[in-house]
């Protein structure tokens, strides 16, 4: 709790990236998270890593030891071999409890719009998972406009824009998205405190939330909530009641 309100994270990592060789640790996340005062963190493996399997199974130790605290994401190359890629999301699901899918289109470069991508989507449909996606670097793959395809094929879909666009350049493309598809959130890591108000012109806080992405930017990327001073139904929204939505 922070300020009287619940905080939900949606955007944190766990376990070695291959591609910064960085690793993180689960007492570092919760160091953190108890410093600020966040209650709970969805956490997701980084983009590249050297073993997926062995990823996942490292943030199940972590919500296993922790359920209160954290909730598990799976993140794996959406172009491994059909059945191995099934597998691994089924086994995400029901043997570990895993409550969405994160696609890194920087590094995985999947196209939404062509026919072979619809696999990922419908994979995470069938397993009731919300797709977390990073938008902003890695264009054009992850253009925000994208994932309008998806979202209108797939109405029961969810998917959560990560990065809302990754700032001004793209924030623009993000509002549209969600403004043209309901089942499109945003998650506003990266962007700057009048950027989230022009946001909130457009896009109810009902699907908006808040994400950290690296331990040393959780003060920045929460606290500038708090200092916009959004009404307590948005800052709730923000905080909370969108994520709980969507991956409890
Ligand atoms: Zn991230």
């Amino acid at each position: 709790m922070k300020d009287g309100y619940s905080i939900f994270d949606t955007h944190t990592h766990l376990g070695y990236g291959v591609h910064h060789g960085r690793r993180i640790t689960a007492d570092e996340l919760l160091r953190g998270m108890d410093s600020f005062g966040v209650d709970r963190s969805l956490v997701i493996p980084f983009p590249v890593v050297e073993d997926h399997h062995a990823t996942h199974d490292e943030i199940y130790e972590a919500v296993k030891a922790h359920p209160d605290r954290f909730t598990g994401a799976a993140c794996l190359y959406p172009y491994l071999p059909r059945d191995e890629f099934r597998d691994e999301v089924k086994r995400c699901v029901e043997e570990l409890g895993f409550r969405a899918i994160k696609l890194q289109p920087q590094y995985h470069a999947l196209n939404p719009l062509w026919p072979t991508s619809e696999f990922f989507f419908e994979t995470a449909l069938a397993y009731n998972l919300p797709i977390v996606v990073h938008t902003g670097s890695g264009i054009p793959y992850s253009l925000p406009s994208l994932y309008i395809v998806p979202a209108r094929k797939y109405p029961d879909l969810q998917i959560v824009l990560g990065h809302c666009g990754g700032g001004g350049l793209l924030l623009a493309e993000a509002i549209v998205a969600a403004m043209v598809c309901p089942n499109i959130s945003l998650e506003l890591s990266s962007l700057m405190p009048h950027h989230i108000a022009e946001v909130l012109q457009h896009v109810p806080s009902n699907r908006l939330m808040i994400g950290s992405d690296l331990p040393e930017s959780l003060t920045t990327e929460l606290s500038k909530i708090l200092f916009m001073q959004l009404s307590p139904e948005a800052t709730r929204d923000i905080f909370w009641d969108t994520a709980q939505a969507l991956f409890i």
